[in-house]
């Protein structure tokens, strides 16, 4: 017991949300591994933006530590105006509706690029397009951290976070509104591939009650099975509300860091704390 909460008694260290340079992480995929393996990670995703060319290395190393590995990917979806992330576990990376969907997301992406550059740059900052590329491991998938890390490094602002507040956010200059996936074609494409898919993070969307109610049926009528209970982003209180969602909608409930840094994430990889009881872990769904 930890207060009033029944925790799981056992369960193996399971990360099954993390990103690596191929996205806007600042470890390499076989960097990644290693440190999850040092944490004592026994099973982990590799779930880059929009993105899978780390997954043969991610898994490489994690074969060499003797490690569980699933290949993942987190998808850019909007839905009712908002950006949402959809986890995809278990996926195959070479079904070609997948890879097809994730490049068109990923030319968005060069587009949006473009455009945060030109905002910035009437607020008084130049140069933010070819410094955001500059530091991006992947030239095929640019975000808004690779601008943020930037205006860091030119001395905007005093860390990520600060210039997400001050230049990436609706209202701001580099704000640039963006369409991405649908919900549903995004859920497809895991599901043709074979794999999994888990809303991201639903803390994060500030969803009124029933828009999260909405949004659940609308995914599992799409295929999606699982939900973050247990992430960085959500306290005590949002894993044990999420847990109640799982049940209640009869989703997995998955966990998973959204490690991106050793100097940025506030969650080390692998150093989840366990998911509330009560919900079913998604690692049964594994088959
Ligand atoms: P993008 O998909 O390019 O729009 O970038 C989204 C990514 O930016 C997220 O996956 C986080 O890594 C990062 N991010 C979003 N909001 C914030 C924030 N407020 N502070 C720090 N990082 C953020
Ligand atoms: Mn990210
Ligand atoms: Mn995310
Ligand atoms: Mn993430």
């Amino acid at each position: 017991m930890i207060g009033a909460v029944t925790m799981t008694p056992y369960m193996p260290n399971i990360d099954l949300h993390c990103h690596s340079t191929i996205s806007d992480g600042v470890l390499s995929p076989g960097e990644l591994v290693s440190r999850a393996a040092e944490n004592g990670v026994e099973v982990l995703a590799l779930t880059d933006h929009d993105d899978c060319d780390g997954l043969v290395e991610a898994r490489r190393t994690a074969t060499l530590h003797g490690m569980k590995f699933l290949n993942g990917v987190e998808i850019s979806v909007t839905w009712r105006g908002r950006t949402l992330h959809i986890v995809g576990l278990n996926i195959d990376p070479e079904s070609e509706n997948l890879r097809a969907g994730l490049e068109f997301i990923r030319q968005g992406r060069i587009e949006r690029a473009g455009m945060i550059a030109d905002g910035l740059s009437r607020a008084g900052i130049s140069g933010s397009l070819e410094g955001a590329f500059a530091l991006a491991g992947n030239k095929n998938l640019i975000g808004r951290t690779h601008f943020a890390r930037y205006l860091v490094e030119k001395g905007y602002a005093r860390d990520v976070q600060a210039v997400f507040r001050k230049f990436l956010v609706k209202g701001k200059p580099g704000h640039v509104a963006h369409q991405w996936a649908e919900l549903s074609a995004a859920v497809g494409w895991i599901r043709t591939s074979g794999g999994m898919a888990v809303i991201a993070h639903p803390g994060r969307y500030e969803l009124s009650a029933a828009a999260l109610k909405a949004l659940l049926l609308e995914f599992k009528e799409a295929g999606g099975e699982g939900i973050e209970v247990v992430t960085s982003s959500h306290t005590l209180d949002m894993a044990i509300r999420f847990c109640d969602f799982a049940k209640r909608f009869e989703l997995f409930a998955s966990l998973g860091s959204d490690f991106h840094s050793p100097d940025e994430s506030r969650m080390d990889i692998g150093r989840l704390p366990p998911l509330p009881q009560g919900c079913r872990p998604i690692w049964e769904g594994f088959a």
